[in-house]
């Protein structure tokens, strides 16, 4: 699923990431690269919260309906994540196992 999200992205050398549930799975991006770019770590555990708030039906189908919709880039579901990435507390809210 990571490798089809980053064929989609057009990013395949860069590698990607995809959450399911609390899981996030990495493709072409090690543990510890995702780890020491806070950023990028902010946002995929934004994604992990969705999954809370939204439930797993929820998170998927709004996911991708507001993708359909929106567009990868302006999905109001990735906005938020993309914000989360300057967000200072968003990692308290997590335990990484
Ligand atoms: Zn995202």
């Amino acid at each position: 699923m990571a490798r089809i999200a980053a064929f989609n992205l057009g990013a395949s050398d860069a590698g990607a990431a995809i959450v399911f549930g609390k899981t996030i799975y990495l493709y072409k991006v090690t543990r510890e690269q995702l780890l020491a770019n806070i950023p990028y770590l902010r946002h995929e555990v934004a994604h992990v919260l969705q999954y809370q708030r939204e439930g797993w039906f929820g998170f998927l189908a709004k996911y991708v309906w507001l993708s359909i919709r929106f567009g990868y880039r302006k999905n109001p579901m990735e906005i938020e994540a993309q914000n989360a990435q300057n967000d200072k507390e968003i990692l308290n809210q997590v335990t990484i196992l």
